[in-house]
């Protein structure tokens, strides 16, 4: 134990370790005495950087059409058994306006690459919508694009951008996407966005086939070096028209200490309980928030196209009521832990209360 607790000391000082280093602690993610002190030193410094305040993002999937073709997603565009759908730009601000109501001040527009949606309209969309909610960050999750048209996007007024890495390997990439997606282009994107001025968020599921601890390793090592402002880690969950549908769930407690290694590593960042923790683990959210999570993005898209934004299997159960009654389970859970909702846009850098 002794060892193991001069690693976290070691990852909280350099916010780096090598790979024996990492792949060390992985192994005593067996241990739940380990965890239990991984998840208490993360909780301590995100109390200390944002108070008892969590922010909120309200998450609008606008499209699942998509032109990619990710092994392990249900919205893949071999994936024919998917409704495709798309919400108009009326139909988006609409969502927007509920949401700002219920005091989310953090939009998240996430869609699969979708064509139609083209730059020139999403510009218009996130000046539509910060035109009409000047207090509020407007968050894309769109996918990759030419590093111009991400200039256009921050000159839009986008405040950030969410784009997981997926795997900072390029042979578990090549394992978990067709060959036209490289990892190569995926981290231009990101130097791109960040160089930009987004804050920038990557990340990656936990658990994906074929997914080792030396994987991981290459993970964690490259989101020490990118230094994001946000991380997005989830566990995977399999959808059951996809090449991986009969492929095992993530495991929820690694996806935890994770969470709190990456707490650990970067004490600034912002990081989500996911949606996807949310689902596999009962009270993953909150169990999320505990192990150093700082950030909920709970779903404010139109009740009708939820279950047609199906990533992986029983998504939905995550976050089946209206923005409304989403807000106000979540203020009574965290309330439960001694945390409450913060009102405002939760920027990086931001001290929650
Ligand atoms: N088209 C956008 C949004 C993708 S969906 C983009 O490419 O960024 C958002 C995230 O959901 C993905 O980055 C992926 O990490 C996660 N995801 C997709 N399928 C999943 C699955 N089966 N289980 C868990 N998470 C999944």
């Amino acid at each position: 134990m002794e060892k193991l607790l001069q690693l976290l000391e070691e990852l909280h000082a350099k916010g780096a370790l090598d790979t024996s280093a990492w792949c060390t602690l992985f192994a005593a993610g067996n241990n739940e005495a380990f965890r239990a002190v991984a998840a208490e030193k993360a909780r301590k410094l995100t109390l200390e950087r944002f108070g008892n305040g969590v922010f909120v993002r309200g998450i609008v999937e606008f499209s699942n059409y998509c032109v990619n073709d990710c092994l392990y997603c249900g919205i893949r565009r071999s994936n024919k058994k998917t409704e495709r759908y798309r919400l108009d730009e009326k139909e988006i601000l609409e969502c927007c306006e509920t949401g700002y109501a219920y005091g989310f001040r953090t939009f998240v527009l996430q869609s699969g690459e979708d064509r139609f949606w083209s730059t020139e309209k999403l510009c218009a969309l996130v000046k539509n919508i910060k035109t009409q909610f000047p207090d509020c960050a407007v968050t894309l999750s769109v996918g990759e694009l030419p590093e111009e048209d991400y200039r256009q996007l921050f000159a839009a007024g986008a405040d950030r951008y969410l784009l997981r890495h997926e795997s900072a390997s390029s042979e578990h990439f090549s394992m978990i996407h067709p060959a036209n997606q490289t990892l190569a282009t995926r981290l231009e994107c990101l130097s791109a966005l960040k160089e930009i001025g987004f804050q920038t968020g990557c990340g990656f599921m936990v658990g994906t086939p074929g997914q080792t601890v030396e994987h991981l390793a290459c993970d964690m090592a490259f989101i020490s070096s990118f230094k994001p402002q946000m991380v997005g880690i989830g566990p995977f969950i399999p959808h059951c028209d996809t090449p991986f549908a009969d492929a095992p769930c993530g495991n929820g407690e690694l996806t935890l200490f994770l969470l709190s290694l990456c707490r650990i590593m970067l004490p600034d960042v912002l990081l989500p309980a996911t949606t996807a923790l949310g689902t596999l683990l009962p009270d993953g959210r909150m169990q999320g928030i505990l192990a150093g999570a700082n950030v909920v993005m709970p779903n404010i898209s139109p009740m009708e196209i939820r279950s047609k934004y199906t990533l992986y299997n029983n998504k939905n159960s995550a976050d089946p009521g209206t923005a409304g009654v989403l807000h106000s389970e979540l203020q009574k859970q965290l309330s439960l832990i001694g945390r409450q909702i913060v009102i405002g846009r939760g920027d990086y850098g931001d001290r929650a209360c």
